[in-house]
């Protein structure tokens, strides 16, 4: 009699992103999808002006305080358009007349995060890795701030570049993060922050929902031309019920906090990314055939980027790795190489996997 397993085969799944969901999810999506709770209408059909739906909506945002320990003063929103729209709605939101805006350039999210915002107002950029190809996070004594700027701009984790901020600065002017690719990968300090924003689709389950936790006194009258959804004080007015919200996926990110609560909070999250990116950073130092040109504090433990000595070898290597099991390594388009992006979902065993191959195609190859 053939074994007919539920689990999945041993595949994993090294996306950017949208990227891997812990299998439980998965099968806990499945088995409520065609009915929600005992409602007898799947999770598609449920309004979200009713009281089901509102409750899951509060339970979201109160899973995501416990977790963060987000401080009072602080509102959770939950709006479309992903981070990408927040590049735009960020100084349209947070600048006062004469007040422009001041970036860190570390990488190519910053850099799509300072174009964009170019579009709709004065952008300074007050420091920036282009010198030294973006391997390395600008040091904090080398940012230029000025005291007019109406906020400061971060990007916690470049998921293109492989680097991470480690320690986040005390400024005098607001601190802006886009945190969508380190989000609840790590306990952040977020009294620090005037504004946190990130996409749901690496470590919070399907795209569609970007979160944005803002501090209080940063909300105000929405300027003229600014359509009201894409205001961040009508949204907290409103509840992020000014229009219909994601709901699909408000439903899955409820799940996927869930199990990160389940699976022992942040502490845990981030004590399991040092495992795993240890684990691939040790082999890679001790390897003749990969390198990782990261400076080694700024490396990222979500997205492990690097290279391999002869370069021609890379297409031969991901083809090898995806029949092997080991998919979406491909670095990303602007930087080339391999890219290992390992999110909350990516058990330990992945990574294991992935260095032995690593050690079988550098004996065969080095
Ligand atoms: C993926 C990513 C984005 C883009 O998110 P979208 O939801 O596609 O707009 C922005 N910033 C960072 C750091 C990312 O990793």
């Amino acid at each position: 009699m053939a074994c007919i397993s539920s689990e999945r085969p041993e595949r994993y799944n090294f996306a950017a992103g949208p990227a891997m969901v812990p299998a439980e999810v998965l099968a806990q999506i499945r088995e409520e999808l065609p009915s929600w709770g005992d409602t007898g209408f799947s999770i598609l059909e449920q309004p979200f002006t009713g009281p089901l739906f509102k409750r899951l909506m509060a339970e979201v945002e109160d899973d995501l305080r416990g977790l963060l320990r987000i401080p009072n003063g602080y509102h959770v929103l939950f709006l479309q358009g992903g981070a990408s729209a927040q590049f735009g709605l960020l100084p349209l939101n947070l600048l006062q007349p004469g007040q422009h805006a001041a970036y860190v350039e570390s990488g190519h999210w910053a850099g799509k995060a300072i174009r964009e915002a170019r579009r709709h107002a004065e952008v300074s950029v007050i420091a920036s890795g282009a010198d030294q190809a973006f391997t390395a996070i600008p040091a904090f004594d080398q940012w230029r701030l000025d005291a007019g700027a109406g906020y400061c701009h971060i990007t916690s984790n470049e998921t293109g570049n492989g680097l991470q901020m480690q320690e986040f600065p005390r400024l005098a002017v607001p601190l802006v993060a886009d945190m969508t690719s380190d989000f609840l990968t790590r306990p952040i300090p977020v009294e620090r922050f005037g504004l946190i924003y990130a996409s749901a689709q690496k470590n919070l389950g399907v795209s569609g929902l970007c979160v944005v936790i803002v501090r209080d006194d940063l909300l105000r009258v929405p300027p003229p031309g600014l359509p009201s959804v894409f205001s961040y004080a009508m949204q907290t007015e409103h509840l992020s019920r000014l229009n219909t919200p994601p709901t699909f996926a408000l439903y899955v990110t409820g799940l996927m906090l869930r199990w990160i609560r389940h699976n022992g909070g942040l502490e845990a999250m981030a004590a399991a990314a040092r495992v795993r990116s240890r684990l691939l950073y040790e082999y890679i130092d001790g390897s003749r055939l990969f390198k990782c040109l990261q400076r080694r504090q700024d490396r990222s433990a979500i997205n492990v980027c690097f290279q391999l000595a002869d370069t021609a070898l890379v297409e031969t290597f991901l083809q090898d790795a995806a029949q092997n099991g080991l998919a979406n390594l491909a670095g990303h388009p602007a930087a080339g190489g391999v890219r290992a992006s390992l999110y909350n979902a990516m058990p330990v065993a992945g990574v294991r996997r992935l260095v032995s191959f690593m050690t079988a195609f550098e004996r065969q190859h080095g």
